[in-house]
């Protein structure tokens, strides 16, 4: 296979200082540090996009492999926990649902456990599936504690609401604590090999010239490198995602914080409602062709419910993934890689699984096509598969209030999507494509929280008898109740966390 750089890699100059530069650099120097030398450049004039506040468990992950201990966390980012998302008026208008990180009930080898719950159903169980849920039932009860149980029955997973502007000043704190360089500074200019079109130097405002032999552009929507520099292209897919837009405002704290998000659809897109122990982050997108920007500021602002700090700030998107997120010697990580809007909390995400994915395929010996494929691979898979359960929330709907509902029920949609619906209303039946961020627990109950009811279940759910299933089904829903009443409260939890 050609080499195309068979210089050893020994320095990593990273564009961009926000979330995504500094989850970057931290990791990396804290995997292969040793190995390579790791310099930021980052402009305090041109700032960082600043929102990002809502959170999925991997996130825990990336804090362990750095060592972050996470009360310490949690008090500098003025994070909260976070257990679920809850989607308001996305089946119906008045219609709510949770997609929680747990999963309901307890699956047996051949035979989740829907099947058995849809058949208790047939015979007559009026409960909800999120009545078997400890995720769920906790954040209803706006309760949380870390419960060490290693019976999976009982396992409570979270992730975090936090500010994600302190959240890259920790992240910034701590690589320069391991040896991270930080250079404050504008990129004015690019230095390409003449022959290779390989990145050599980044030439700053001042003169002064960065010189790398590998760079990862976390220069956010601008793609300085990946798209101004080496013109990767971008896919577009605002056919099935077609908000475009978006205004973001904190507003004051309430006195009691909701362990869990809340997306409340509107008649042309939906708002966020992120509860941080300070303040709460508060959003609404929109679909352009639908909302002016004024109409979308004015709805934003009668939603609050607290009152409002500073002014709205607008944010413009193109829904889709860049078309290479490696080319040449050009890693994009972050939001110039792509952006899918914030339903499921996934960009930060997708910036670890980047980072995890490069760290896999260094070149340490110089870049070669085969890990460049494989990675842009991987990279194309991940974001197709988090696309089609994002469009999942949008598709499967009974709204009729406006042309934005009714064009995305009726829209076509990928048929990799088409294939999973399908498959699910017919038999129940789901399965984990390789890889896919979301697990069945995450599918299921999206597809029934967006009103699919399956047709039939699986058959291996009438082994039991009625008595037994009953029976089953009693036993586990009291086993998922048995923690809530010793738990303290979401808040007593942060407070005694936070010394208050
Ligand atoms: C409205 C909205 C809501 C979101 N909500 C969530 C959420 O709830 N959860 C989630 O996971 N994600 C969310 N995201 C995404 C999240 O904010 C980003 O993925 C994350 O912040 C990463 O941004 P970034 O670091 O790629 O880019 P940025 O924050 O834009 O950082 C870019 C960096 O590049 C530097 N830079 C750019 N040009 C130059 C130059 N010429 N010279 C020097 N430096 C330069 C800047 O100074 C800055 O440091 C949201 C995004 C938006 C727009």
């Amino acid at each position: 296979m050609k080499n195309h750089n068979n210089q050893t890699i020994k320095k990593v100059v990273i564009l961009g200082g926000g979330t995504a530069g500094w989850m970057s650099a931290s990791l990396m120097k804290k995997v292969i540090g040793a190995a390579v030398d790791i310099e930021v450049v980052e402009s305090e004039t041109i700032g960082t996009v600043g929102v990002g506040e809502a959170t999925i468990p991997p996130i825990r992950i990336f804090n362990q492999v750095l060592g972050i201990n996470e009360a310490e966390f949690i008090r500098e980012t003025k994070a909260t926990i976070k257990l679920g998302i809850e989607f308001e008026n996305w089946k119906n208008i008045g219609e709510r649902y949770l997609h929680s990180f747990g999963a309901p009930g307890r699956s047996s080898a051949f035979c989740q456990f829907h099947h058995y719950f849809k058949r208790a159903q047939q015979l007559g169980l009026k409960d909800s599936l999120w009545d078997y849920d400890l995720n769920a039932l906790c954040a209803k009860a706006g309760k949380f504690a870390v419960i060490n149980s290693k019976d999976p029955v009982l396992e409570l997973p979270h992730a975090y609401h936090f500010d994600a502007g302190l959240y890259a000043k920790f992240l910034r704190k701590f690589s320069e604590n391991i040896g991270v360089k930080r250079t404050e500074g504008l990129v004015e200019q690019v230095q390409q090999n003449k022959q290779t079109g390989y990145i050599e130097a980044l030439v700053l405002k001042d003169g002064s010239v960065i010189e790398g032999d590998l760079f990862i552009d976390c220069s956010g929507m601008r793609a300085l490198l990946i798209e101004d520099t080496l013109k990767t292209g971008y896919e577009n897919w605002d056919h099935w995602l077609t908000c475009d837009s978006a205004l973001a405002v904190p507003s004051e704290r309430f006195d009691k914080t909701l362990p869990y998000t809340r997306s409340i659809a509107h008649s042309a897109g939906w708002q966020w409602r992120i509860p941080l122990q300070h303040r709460n982050g508060n959003g609404l997108v929109y679909s352009s062709a639908h909302f002016s920007d004024q109409q979308a500021n004015d709805l934003l602002l009668s939603n609050l419910e607290s009152k409002a700090i500073g002014e709205p700030k607008l944010f413009k998107f193109n829904v889709g993934r860049r078309k290479q997120q490696w080319h040449k010697n050009v890693v994009a990580v972050g939001l110039s890689s792509g952006f899918l809007e914030p339903l499921e909390s996934t960009s930060i995400h997708l910036i670890q699984s980047a980072i995890v994915r490069l760290l896999h395929l260094f070149p340490h010996q110089g870049i070669a096509d085969a890990s460049v494929a494989e990675y842009n691979k991987q990279s194309q898979i991940e974001y197709e598969q988090i696309r089609d359960f994002i469009i999942l929330h949008y598709h499967v709907q009974q709204r009729t209030d406006s042309d934005f509902w009714q064009y995305l029920r009726n829209m076509d949609i990928p048929a990799t999507l088409q294939h999973k619906i399908q498959l699910f209303k017919e038999s129940g039946r789901l399965f984990r494509d390789q890889n896919d961020l979301f697990l069945d627990a995450s599918w299921l109950q999206v597809m029934v929280g967006q009103g699919i009811e399956p047709q039939d279940y699986h058959p291996i759910a009438n082994n039991l008898s009625e008595a037994q299933l009953m029976d089953m089904l009693t036993r586990l829903k009291a086993i998922k109740h048995e923690p809530i009443p010793k738990l303290p409260s979401h808040d007593e939890f942060i407070n005694k966390l936070c010394n208050r």
